[in-house]
C-alpha cells in the first residue's frame, strides 16, 4: 500500500476548521438515551455520531450490546439531527446490516484487528464501498498487524479509510486503560501521513480526568481528530461508565485543546515545534517512569543485603555497570563523559535508596 493524498480526500472534503470529531455513547442503551445523546451533541463540534451497537466483552455474561434493533435509533438520530452516524462492526453480518441501513462510518474494534481472518472477511464484505472505513489498532503493540488490516481494506477498493489509535492492552498496572505507545503511532504516521488518524483517548485513558490531556497530546502530535464517548449520564452508563463524559464536558474539553492550524510557515513551525516537544514530553515521561521502577529494584537489593549483613557499596559490581553503559551509548550518540555523570549520579540515587533500607 503507497501512501498517497488521495487517503485523506474524505476529510479534505470535509472542509473543517477544526480536529473531526467523533462522540456519542460507547453503547447504544435505548432509543431515548441515543436520541437524547444526540439532541445533547446536535449544535456542537462533533461530526459523527458514534454507538456501539455489537459490544465486544471481555467476558461474557455482560451487556454485549442491543442489536441490530440500534441501528434503526441510528437512522433516527441522522434525521432529526443531522448528524453522520458511526459504529463498530465485527463480522459479515454486522457489515451487512450497517450498510443496508446507511451508517456512514464503520469502525473495526481493537479486538477485531488481531485477527487476518476477521479483517479478511470484513473487507470482503466491505468491498468497494464508499463508506469512511476507520481501523483501530490492535490490542497488542504491533505495527504490522494494524497496517496489515489497513491494507486488506485498501486492497477490497474501500478508499475512505483511517486509522483510530485507541492504547494497548498491558499485564503491568499503569495509569491508563490500554497504554498510548506514542512512539508507535508517530512510526505510523511517519509511514503514513496522510492516511487520517483519530485519537480514542476514552479507551487510552478508562477514566474521565485524564481524557482532556490525552486529546491534547494527541493533537500536539498531529493527530485528525478525536473520538471521545458521550453520555447524559456516564456513571449509569451501561459499559464503560468511568471515562464517559457529559455533552457539556465534551464541548468544554473542544473549547479547552489548544488546535493548531498550518496556515502560514509561522504556523508550520510551530507545529512541528509543538510535534517534537511533545515527543520530548513522552520520552521525559519514561525515564522518570523508568528511574522509578529502577530504585525500587534497587530497594528490594537494599533489603537482601540487610538481611545478609553486607556492604552497600560494591565496587566491582559498580564499574562493570559503567563500563558496559559507555559502550551502549556509544553506539547510541551518547558521550562518556555524559554517561558517566548520568550513571553517577543514578548510583548516588541508588546509593541513597539502599542505605535508607540497611540502616532502617
Ligand atoms: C469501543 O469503541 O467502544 C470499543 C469497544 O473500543 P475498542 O475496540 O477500542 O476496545
Ligand atoms: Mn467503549
Amino acid at each position: 500500500m503507497e501512501n498517497s493524498k488521495e487517503m485523506r480526500t474524505w476529510l479534505d472534503d470535509m472542509g473543517l476548521d477544526h480536529p473531526l470529531v467523533i462522540a456519542g455513547p460507547c453503547s447504544a442503551e435505548t432509543e431515548e438515551q441515543v436520541l437524547r445523546i444526540a439532541h445533547e451533541l446536535k449544535d456542537t463540534d462533533v461530526n459523527y455520531y458514534r454507538a456501539g451497537i455489537w459490544k465486544p466483552r471481555t467476558r461474557p455474561g455482560m451487556f454485549e450490546g442491543v442489536g441490530a434493533i440500534g441501528l434503526n435509533w441510528l437512522k433516527k438520530v441522522k434525521e432529526e439531527t443531522g448528524l453522520k452516524t458511526a459504529t463498530e462492526v465485527a463480522n459479515k453480518a454486522h457489515v451487512d446490516l450497517a450498510l443496508e441501513n446507511d451508517v456512514d462510518l464503520l469502525w473495526i474494534g481493537a479486538r477485531s484487528t488481531v485477527s487476518p481472518f476477521i479483517m479478511q472477511e470484513i473487507a470482503d464484505a466491505l468491498k468497494g464501498t464508499d463508506k469512511i472505513v476507520l481501523v483501530k489498532n490492535p490490542v497488542n503493540p504491533d505495527l504490522a498487524l494494524w497496517l496489515g488490516g489497513i491494507e486488506r481494506l485498501h486492497t477490497a477498493g474501500i478508499k475512505n479509510l483511517g486509522a483510530i489509535h485507541r492504547g494497548f492492552s498491558t499485564y503491568e498496572k499503569t495509569k491508563y486503560r490500554n497504554i498510548p505507545e506514542w512512539q508507535l503511532a508517530i512510526e505510523f504516521q511517519n509511514k503514513f501521513p496522510d492516511l487520517p488518524l483519530i485519537n480514542d483517548p476514552s479507551h487510552i485513558t478508562g477514566k474521565r480526568d485524564m481524557i482532556f490531556d490525552v486529546s491534547q497530546t494527541a493533537l500536539d502530535l498531529n493527530f485528525d481528530g478525536l473520538m471521545i464517548e458521550t453520555h447524559f449520564d456516564p456513571d449509569n452508563a451501561w459499559s464503560d461508565a468511568a471515562q464517559q463524559v457529559t455533552p457539556a464536558k465534551l464541548v468544554q474539553i473542544m473549547r479547552d485543546l489548544r488546535i493548531r492550524k498550518e496556515t502560514d510557515s509561522e504556523a508550520e513551525y510551530n507545529a512541528k515545534l509543538s510535534n517534537l516537544r511533545a515527543q520530548i514530553d513522552i520520552l521525559d515521561n519514561q525515564l522518570i517512569d523508568t528511574m522509578g521502577k529502577r530504585m525500587k529494584v534497587s530497594d528490594g537489593i537494599g533489603e537482601l543485603k540487610k538481611q545478609k549483613n553486607v556492604a552497600v557499596l560494591q565496587s566491582n559490581r559498580w564499574n562493570q555497570i559503567l563500563g558496559a553503559m559507555i559502550l551502549e551509548g556509544e553506539t547510541r550518540g551518547l558521550s562518556e563523559e555524559f554517561v558517566l555523570k548520568m550513571f553517577k549520579a543514578i548510583h548516588q540515587e541508588s546509593i541513597n535508596h539502599q542505605e535508607k533500607i540497611v540502616n532502617g
